[in-house]
This record gives C-alpha cells, structure tokens and sequence, in this order.
C-alpha cells in the first residue's frame, strides 16, 4: 500500500471537518471501550493474565529462530510448505507464484493486516487475478476502493447509509438505508458465490503454535474457516513474531486477544489449523503453504523497538486513542493507525516518511495501561522523537526552542532559577499568541505560568503537611 504517512497534519485537518467521519467514529467509540471494560472486569485476575502474556512474548522474541526452525519443522512433517519472504516484493511474488502453479482464477482472502502490509491485492488483481476480500469490513472497503482504518474494524469509518449505498452500486440492490441484518444476508449471498468459485484462500494466523506447527486462526464472522477449506489451496500469510511455544501460550494469547479486541469472553470461531486435508477427512484444501514475513521485524528484534514485536494486533490502543479518536485511521496514511501505527509504521516504512506519526500523540499514557501484553507505547514514541532530533529531521523554531530546553534542563540551578524568573515576571492569565509555535495558539489560548513554579508549590505543600503531622 502506498503511504501517505508524511501529510498526516493535512489528512488530520480534513478528517477534523468529515462529517460522516465524525459520525461513525461517535457511533464506535463507546462500544469498543466499554465492552472492553465489562470483559475484563468479568475475568478473575486480568492483571496476572497480561503479565503471562508479556512474558509469553518476551521469552519466545528472545529464542525467535529456535522457535521458527521447530515452526517450520512440524508444518512440513504435515505435508505444508514453508516459505520465507525476507520483505513485502518477495512475499507478492512467493503469493503468485502459488496461485500461477495452482493455475488460479480466483482467490477469497480472510482479513490480514500483514496482506494489507505487504499490498497482496493490487499484486494479484495486476497479474489478471480476481480478489476477493470475505470479512465483511474487508468486503465494505474493497469496494470502496479504500484502505482499512482501524486494525479489527476495516470499514469504521463508513456509516450505515455509505454501506447502503455502495451495496446498491455494485449489487444493483434498493439504494434505500437498510438495517444492519439485511446488508450482512445481502453480502453473504454475494460471497457465498465466490467463496465456491475460488482456487486459492488466502488467511491470516493470529499465532503459530512452534511446538505443533498449528496456527491459530479468531474469526467472529466464520469466513476464515470458508476460505480455509473450500478452495483447493490455502495459504496463510503472518509475520514472524507471530510466534508462541506451546498450545497453552496460544490458549493465553487468546483470552488477551478477544477481551481486549471485542470485549468477549471467546470469539464466535476459534481455528486451529493444522495443514491440508488428510486422506481420511472430508474438508480442506489440496495444498497447504505458510508464508512467514520478516520485512523488518528481524531488525527490530536487535534494537530499542523489539518491544513492538509483542503486539497481538487487539487494536485496543486504537479504542482508547483520543488523536485516534479524532481523525480516524486514514489521516495516518498507512496500513497501522493510532498509536501501535505510530511506533510500527516508522520501523517499516522508515522515520523520514513518517516525522509526524510520533508526534501525533499526547503522551497521555492510556494506551499502554490498556495493552495486553504491556507495550510501552508513549516511551517508544518518545524514543522515536529523540531519534527525529538525532537525525536532524526536526528543523526550524521546533529545532532551535528543543535545543535550548536541552541545553536548559541539563544545568538544573540555571533551570529553575530562570523558570522561576519568567514565573514570577510573567503577565497572568493566557496568550492569544506564541511567536514559534503559532500552530498551537490558533485554535486555543496558551496557559501562562502560574506565579510559581511546580518544583517550589510541591515542596512548599510537602513543608506545610509535614508541620501538622
Ligand atoms: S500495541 Fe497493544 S493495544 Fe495496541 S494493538 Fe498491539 S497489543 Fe493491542
């Protein structure tokens, strides 16, 4: 997918004054957060469940190519085939190579973000293919010739009457505003036809089992288990952190996974795949193929980021993302929004086409209080803006203002003694306008500094509370 990453602040602005942006993500919103709250509250000790997680993650990341050779090992014992696309090119041309020796027509796709990732659509449909997406979302956008914008709800963005639109466009039905019920039977009937003409399914895994080369797949539509056993070849498509040891870590995975995705308690179909149909069983496909993608992760594994690599893709960060929540995820202009976007898109795509991603974020912290497996996402970010400062990629007033406050906060005597200076000389109230940072003070005042500094209120208060003690 081409990116759009380095306009975020326009995309933002234009997203701030889209109406029927603005009334879907109202219409999202609450949903996600509070069923997300009710799952928790629901489970025992959710607490101790994110740790194991963490830990999880954490051990299998630190033993990433025993846990990958033993992967590929028990998938190919079952008769699959393993491949390994060092980056998104190889990937497309590992996923056509597949269809062409399949002689393929026609191929169903179960949602994957890393097939958004790798642009696996545009590369078959130009090799004469046709592509079907079978997530309902995934369907929505496909014809709406738009990329996803948010990592478990593609179509977000649409509101009801969009869909009912875009449905009578291509399926000739009433351009009348439908209930919700009667556009998911329309779409079913439309892809029921597709789903038994295709040659080649092409899923997801949301985690590959090291011990018994299973992958796991989390539907809540059911699609995912048609496109794995009605065409003649599957072929599962996941990055390699993917990864976990054994079928009780997947177990654990899973129960993070749904409670902080949906808010469930177990999603509607849980999968577990384990290669082609045997000569005893009635279902599933001739072939089998697992495509496992580095495309940078193996990098990220040796640097400040590998923390990332622990991301299960719940899309909770997403939820609870006030910036997120204001401008959707197609001002973020890649295929990873909000702040897991923030921190992975500038790892693949790299920093200087993505300067503005860190900086959309106010470092409020939620994110990683909600996370499931206990990424530190506002500490990545500050990471990557020192890295932006690093590298000169911040220029201007921003650069000169950042260099000063640097060369300040390093002499904490010349520090406090100059801000309590401009605190004690300073006018009161607000400015309507700041000489370098313009762009702050156009839409909002800017709060002048109270008549002390923070350091001397606090310890003052510590003083007096200690005197009634
Ligand atoms: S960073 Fe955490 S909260 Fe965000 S999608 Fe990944 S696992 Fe979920």
């Amino acid at each position: 997918m081409k990116s759009t990453a380095h306009l975020f602040p326009e995309q933002a602005r234009a997203a701030l004054t889209d109406e029927n942006l603005q009334a879907a993500l109202r219409f999202a919103k609450g949903g996600f957060i509070d069923k997300r709250a009710a799952a928790v509250a629901r489970y025992p000790d959710f607490e101790t469940l994110r740790e194991r997680g963490r830990r999880i993650k954490d051990h299998t990341l630190a033993h990433l190519d025993v846990y990958l050779e033993r992967f590929a090992a028990a998938v190919e014992a079952r008769g699959g085939h393993v491949h390994w696309a060092p980056d998104a090119a190889a990937a497309r041309s590992i996923l056509l190579d597949i269809c062409r020796r399949a002689g393929a027509r026609t191929v169903i796709k179960g949602k994957t973000m890393v097939g958004e990732e790798i642009g696996v659509n545009a590369a078959l449909e130009e090799a004469g293919l046709e592509v079907v997406e079978t997530d309902l979302g995934e369907y929505i956008i496909q014809l709406a010739k738009e990329p996803p914008s948010h990592i478990i709800a593609p179509a977000v963005h649409k509101t009801r009457a969009q869909i009912c639109k875009l449905f009578a466009e291509h399926h000739g039905s009433p351009d009348t505003l439908r209930e919700a019920p009667e556009l998911v039977a329309e779409a079913r009937r439309v892809l029921r036809e597709k789903f038994l003409a295709a040659d080649v399914g092409i899923t997801g895994g949301n985690f590959l089992v090291a011990e018994t080369g299973t992958v796991v797949l989390v539907t809540n539509e059911g699609n995912g288990d048609l496109c794995l056993t009605l065409p003649r070849v599957h072929v599962v498509l996941a990055g390699i952190e993917k990864l976990v040891p054994t079928l009780d870590d997947a177990a654990t995975m899973v129960r993070l996974l749904v409670r902080s995705a949906t808010g469930q308690d177990i999603s509607t179909y849980t999968t577990f795949i384990t290669g082609a149909r045997r000569q005893d069983e009635a279902d599933g496909p001739d072939e089998y193929h697992m495509v496992l993608l580095d495309n940078g992760r193996s990098r990220m594994l040796g640097d400040e980021f590998r923390e990332m690599l622990r991301c299960i893709r719940c899309g909770s960060c997403l939820n609870h993302c006030p910036v997120y929540n204001a401008v959707g995820g197609h001002a973020y202009g890649w295929v990873y929004p909000g702040p897991m976007g923030s921190v992975l898109t500038p790892q693949i795509i790299g920093l200087d086409a993505t300067k503005d991603l860190p900086n959309a974020c106010t470092l409020n912290g939620r994110c990683q209080e909600i996370c499931p497996v206990k990424i530190p996402l506002p500490d990545l970010l500050r990471r990557l803006r020192a890295l932006q400062f690093e590298r000169g990629l911040i220029r201007g007033p921003q650069c000169w203002a950042l260099r000063l406050w640097g060369w300040l906060a390093r002499r904490p005597a010349l520090y406090h003694g100059l801000t309590a200076l401009i605190a004690r000389l300073s006018p009161r109230g607000a400015a309507r306008r700041l000489p370098l940072d313009s762009g702050w003070t156009q839409s909002r005042d800017f709060p002048l500094p109270q008549r002390t500094t923070f350091q001397r209120a606090w310890s003052r208060q510590a003083k007096e509370e200690r005197r009634h003690d």
